[in-house]
């Protein structure tokens, strides 16, 4: 088999997995990324710092790669289809460019006749005057959120006069859905009609940060299959190549909707490492390497629980572990507030 030289944009915790993946594959990693400090590069074979525009920088890592992949969507559009015009990229840009702008995306997904939250594109401040059908609603930034980071809850009209935001950029508001739970799908497509999809995991938020993710999901099973279908149909009318993953939102009702797509591997996912024979991120190199197609299967039920900022600092301490736990360190230099340093997967 010929050797491989997969490249990566990011370089976080999704780009260190990734390329712990790989390496079981025998397929070598080059990270890009703009931190220099990135964690990936204690996990991939190597590393090079450059922004996001760096012509030259981007020219070398293009040339020492095979094949492109991404951790994360908020690249720019232009900046992966000049690769894409020399080594292929996957997902493809243009899957990236759509999912990436919240309107788009939720357009899109309507187009389907999946259901979504309640939204309108706000262009400037006194367009929210006349949208009190959208509230309580959340004013999201069209691009490069996550986390909950560019998201203003909106109660009510009275609240509108006090945001203090930058409207030279674009926003969407949402109705506010009153959840009783959050689920995720994540599928690996190989091509037309052919992929794997793991089972719904259910999420818990707090401060609108991934918390935990458990596997089973505690839904019905008409919620199981719903939430399954709908993620196939979306990766199928993508054409999607390598690992995607599909939010959602249960509202009180029982009612699904599609809060968000990611073209990526996911956090919610970090739990197909221990509690299947086949890790998301192992069937995200296989499908776009063109890899051999491994039905998955679980292993255990599992719940994983996020490292957030101190929460890490006992378990560095080697804080003794029972056997059926499993602790990731993402090895990030600092401990900051709010940021993801670590998780502990429990299989149950
Ligand atoms: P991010 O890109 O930051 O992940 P999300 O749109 O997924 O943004 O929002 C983060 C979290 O905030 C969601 O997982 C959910 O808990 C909460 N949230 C966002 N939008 C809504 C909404 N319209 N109704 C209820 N909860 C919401
Ligand atoms: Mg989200």
């Amino acid at each position: 088999m010929s050797e491989i030289n997969l490249g990566i944009i990011g370089g976080g915790q999704l780009g260190s997995m990734l390329s712990e993946a790989a390496k079981k594959l025998n397929i070598n990693t080059i990270i890009y990324c703009d931190d220099k400090e990135a964690p990936a590069q204690n996990f991939c074979d190597q590393f090079i710092y450059g922004d996001y525009d760096d012509k030259d920088k981007i020219k070398e890592f293009v040339n020492k790669v095979n094949l492109i992949t991404f951790e994360f969507e908020n690249i720019p559009y232009e900046t992966l289809n000049e690769m894409n015009k020399i080594k292929k990229v996957l997902p493809r840009p243009s899957v990236n460019r759509l999912i990436h702008h919240r309107l788009a995306e939720k357009d899109f997904i309507n187009k389907l006749n999946l259901r979504t939250t309640k939204y309108v594109s706000v262009e400037k401040k006194s367009d929210l005057e006349s949208l009190t059908d959208f509230l309580p609603g959340i004013l999201k930034t069209t691009t490069m959120g996550y986390d909950g980071k560019g998201q203003y809850p909106i109660r009510s009209i009275k609240d509108i006069s006090s945001l203090n935001i930058d409207f030279s950029k674009g926003y969407i508001l949402e109705k506010i859905v009153k959840l009783k739970k959050e689920i995720s799908v994540i599928i690996t497509r190989f091509g037309m009609n052919d992929y794997e999809i793991y089972e719904p995991i259910e999420n818990t938020h707090e401060d609108q940060i991934l918390k935990y993710s458990i596997i089973p999901a505690e839904i019905s099973e008409k919620l199981f299959n719903e939430s399954k279908n709908w993620s196939i149909r979306i990766a199928e009318e993508l054409k999607y190549i390598g690992t995607l993953c599909v939010e959602f939102f249960i509202d009180r009702n029982e009612n699904l909707y599609v809060n968000e797509i990611a073209p990526r591997v996911h956090n919610s996912g970090h739990l197909t490492i221990n509690a299947y024979n086949v890790s998301q991120f192992e069937n995200h190199i296989r499908a776009i390497c063109s890899l051999e197609k491994i039905p998955i299967k679980k292993i255990s039920n599992a719940k994983m629980t996020n490292l957030i900022g101190n929460q890490i600092v006992p378990y560095k301490k080697n804080l003794k572990l029972n056997q059926n736990e499993f602790f990731f360190d993402y090895l990030k230099k600092e401990i900051k507030a709010n940021r993801k340093m670590g998780h502990i997967t429990k299989l149950v």
